[in-house]
């Protein structure tokens, strides 16, 4: 998966709900030799908990946008950002 290592897998489950993954962070835990059919296959969709049951699978080339890293999950680090927003 290094020749995609700067970018991110989207992943849409079956509940809809759409997940996104830096590879870099994958390479990082897993090493590089790591499948992405392996990825599909253990991906765990954070909201129904369900495994390797996704609708659609893609990879999205975001280059070294730190805010798109930012987006990735979790709605704590969008709290953050609205909060430094209304500090200024
Ligand atoms: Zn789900």
């Amino acid at each position: 998966m290094r020749h995609i290592a700067s970018s991110h897998l989207s992943i849409t489950c079956i509940c809809g709900h759409t997940g996104l993954v830096a590879v870099s962070d994958l390479i990082t835990k897993h090493g590089a030799d790591l499948h992405i059919d392996t990825v599909e296959l253990n991906a765990v969709c954070r909201r129904c908990k369900t495994k390797g049951t996704f609708e659609r699978f893609q990879i999205i080339f975001v280059g070294q946008s730190h805010l798109a890293m930012k987006g990735s999950d979790t709605n704590k680090e969008n709290d953050q950002l609205e909060g430094s927003l209304e500090q200024n």
